[in-house]
Parts: C-alpha cells; sequence; structure tokens
C-alpha cells in the first residue's frame, strides 16, 4: 500500500547512489556520517532524527512512536517504513542518498530493497570491548553537561567537576551492564541485517577501534564512487 511504481522507475533510473551506513552503538556511526555528509554531496537521512522531529511537531506519527522512543525500544517496522519511504522518495530524487539507522531490523531489510536498489552497505565493525571500555569510562557533571574520562579526559581531581568541584555522576545508560545490554540487542537484531546485505555482495566491513582510523578508509571508499566536495584531510 506504500508503493509508488512511478517512484520505484524513476529511482532505479537515476545515477544517484544509495548508502547504508550501519555499526553498533557507541562506534562512531555519528561521527563518520557527520564527515560523509560534510566532504561528499550527499544527504543523509537518519531514521532517529526524523522520528525525533515527528515526535517534536507532535505529528500524528510522532505521538504514535513517542511511547517506543522513550522506552528506548525500536519503533514498530511499519511506522519506521512508512516515515523513511516518503523521506528517501523526495531526498533521492536529487541527491545521493545515506541511510543512517535503518534499516535496523530483517523485515525492514527485506522491504526497502524491494522498493529501491542499494548500492553498497557500509559497517562500521568495532570490536564490542573497546566499545564497553569507552563508554564506561565516561563521567559528567549533571549541572553543566561538561564530560570527562578516566583514561582520556580526566578532571583534576577524581570524580570532581573541575569548574565547580561538584560530585560527577554516571550516566544510567553509560553503565557496563546497560552497554553491554545494547550492545547484545543489536547484534541480535542486526546479524541477520548484516547477513542479508552480505549474500547480496553489497556488505563492506570498515574494522577499527576508532573513527579517525576508520574514516581514511571510508574516505577512500566513497572517493571511488563519487567525487569528493573539497580536498579534505583524513582526519
Ligand atoms: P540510537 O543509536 O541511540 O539508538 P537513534 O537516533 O538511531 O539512536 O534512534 C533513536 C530511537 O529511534 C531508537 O531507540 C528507536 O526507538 C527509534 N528508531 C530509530 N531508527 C529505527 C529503526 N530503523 N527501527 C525502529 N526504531 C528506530
Amino acid at each position: 500500500q506504500l508503493q509508488d511504481p512511478n517512484l520505484i522507475l524513476m529511482a532505479s533510473a537515476s545515477r544517484f547512489m544509495r548508502f547504508i551506513i550501519m555499526g553498533p552503538p557507541g562506534g562512531g556511526k555519528g561521527t563518520i556520517a557527520e564527515r560523509i555528509v560534510r566532504d561528499f554531496p550527499i544527504k543523509s537521512l537518519a531514521s532517529g532524527d526524523l522520528l525525533r522531529h515527528h515526535m517534536a511537531i507532535k505529528s500524528k506519527l510522532g505521538l504514535e512512536v513517542g511511547k517506543y522512543m522513550n522506552r528506548g525500544e525500536l519503533v514498530p517496522d511499519s511506522l519506521v517504513l512508512e516515515l523513511i519511504i516518503e523521506e528517501q522518495s523526495k531526498a533521492a530524487a536529487n541527491s545521493h542518498l545515506l541511510l543512517d539507522g535503518f534499516p535496523r531490523t530483517l523485515p525492514q531489510a527485506e522491504n526497502l530493497c524491494s522498493r529501491m536498489q542499494i548500492d553498497r552497505v557500509m559497517n562500521l565493525d568495532v570490536p564490542f570491548n573497546v566499545i564497553v571500555e569507552r563508554i564506561k569510562g565516561r563521567w559528567i557533571h549533571p549541572g553543566s553537561g561538561r564530560t570527562y574520562h578516566t583514561e582520556f579526559n580526566k578532571p583534576v581531581r577524581e570524580g570532581f567537576d573541575d569548574v565547580t568541584g561538584e560530585p560527577l555522576i554516571q550516566r544510567e545508560d553509560d553503565k557496563e551492564s546497560v552497554v553491554l545490554d545494547r550492545l547484545s540487542h543489536y547484534k541480535d537484531l542486526t546479524e541477520p541485517v548484516l547477513e542479508y546485505f552480505r549474500q547480496r555482495g553489497l556488505l563492506l566491513q570498515f574494522t577499527g577501534s576508532y573513527s579517525n582510523e576508520i574514516w581514511p578508509k571510508v574516505h577512500e571508499f566513497l572517493a571511488q564512487e563519487i567525487e569528493p566536495l573539497q580536498y579534505t584531510k583524513y582526519s
């Protein structure tokens, strides 16, 4: 019922590329996606941003998805699909496209691929233990939002804010058990999606522990497909 044959025809006849970026929570996907749209003429569609926008404007869809998002649960496939299909057909008509945060489940991937041709899926392959170490060391000053890290950005006095001297706290969802939960949830849902794209020969793996390690590889790949916007340094 969501299908529009004209849009599908237009999309498949266009020379615009369609990429998907995937990666575990806390793996730096946001950083890489930002650099992609900074350096290449690619429009990004982030499902989380679109959903939050609908919540903010209190659209019918926004009101429906709010209860799932507030609980940190995935929004039902049918609602996400409706949104993405509509938005991507607008965006893909005149630009290269990067889908970010979508598809997250196998039914989403199958549905998407039945509507549009996907050129490449870039998976950021960041070891889970690296992510856990990074997130669990993060502490914040609740008053100001200042963040510290027990290894990379220590406060002068352990456990206390440099500016106010007030105690630092750890966000609930930065605690090790919560991070591990999220990662295993991600793995359960997205492994089948990765496998789906792997079988279709679309999957590219970009392995590394840090964004600065992964970014040059992503840049190199994309520069073969699309003319970069400007000369870019690999950072
Ligand atoms: P995060 O990476 O922290 O999950 P996102 O911005 O990608 O952040 O997503 C925020 C929320 O939006 C998710 O927790 C989920 O409720 C919803 N969401 C985003 N994308 C999808 C999707 N493809 N399928 C289902 N729910 C989604």
